[in-house]
């Protein structure tokens, strides 16, 4: 995971059947999406960042199609700054892979940016600080499909209470940071390693991906708008982007961004 990486993607063709909802180049948003990584690298918005190892960025294809919403990064991703490396990520993998994909056409993330101490429950307030970095990447990325894994992601993005059990399986077109998306919310795979019964669930769920991502993007008058707060991270991120030839060196090993 290197900077070389990224420009290694720059020629990747989007995927089947339309380009990104904007019309910007997939080059110009991805490198703002490098320059929020840049920025998150020194985030110190939330007292998590004192007790991290490594900013949990994201990782796969910056102009992917599919984008997949987790919780918070646990032990491994810290150690290794990239999301879903343990047991729940060998089986987000395998998945994939039974729907012919890999996690370099998809884009990885989580609702947290860095590990909550001894993997702990998201507490509201860092939740709070770290949607905006989110939003900006659904903005960015412009994937047609967000596959909410788990409650935390499910209740965010969908701006509902309702648990995953209950909406699971069930695609919902949203309006998320001015882009037309279908939300689908499936179980978390770590979920799915403790329950032969979620893990069939799971599997069921993703067998439906590639029918969804055939669907064009939904008409903004078929979704339904969330609004997320932006604070203060949004005015900084903002400051962020589009630095261009003023922006720092490239940060070696740990970009993060195309695991
Ligand atoms: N669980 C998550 O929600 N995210 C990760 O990155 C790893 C495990």
């Amino acid at each position: 995971m290197t900077e070389s990486s990224v420009s290694e993607l720059a020629g990747v063709p989007r995927g089947p059947t339309e380009p990104g909802a904007s019309g910007r180049p997939a080059a110009d948003r991805r490198e703002e999406l490098v320059a929020l990584y840049r920025y998150l690298k020194d985030c110190h918005e939330c007292p998590l960042a004192k007790s991290r190892t490594k900013l949990v960025f994201g990782s796969g294809h910056a102009d992917a199609d599919l984008m997949f919403v987790g919780e918070a990064p646990g032990f491994h991703e810290d150690q290794q700054g990239v999301p879903f490396v343990g047991r729940a990520g060998k089986l987000l993998d395998d998945l994939l892979g039974e729907i012919g994909l890999s996690r370099a056409e998809v884009f990885v993330v989580n609702v947290l940016k860095c590990r909550p101490p001894g993997n702990r429950d998201p507490q509201p307030d860092e939740i709070d600080e770290c949607t905006p970095h989110l939003m900006r990447q659904v903005e960015l990325i412009e994937p047609r499909v967000i596959c909410t894994l788990g409650n935390f992601s499910t209740k965010l993005l969908t701006g509902s209470q309702r648990g995953i059990m209950s909406v699971r399986g069930r695609p919902q077109e949203r309006e998320l940071s001015g882009r037309t998306v279908r939300l689908y919310p499936i179980c978390h795979p770590a979920a799915a390693l403790r329950s032969d019964n979620v893990r069939q669930q799971l599997r069921e769920d993703f067998h439906r991906l590639p029918e969804l991502l055939a669907e064009p993007r939904p008409e903004p008058a078929e979704a339904v708008p969330i609004q997320h707060s932006g604070g203060e991270g949004d005015a900084a991120v903002g400051a962020t982007v589009g630095l261009g030839g003023d922006a720092p060196p490239p940060d070696p090993p740990q970009l993060g961004l195309f695991g």
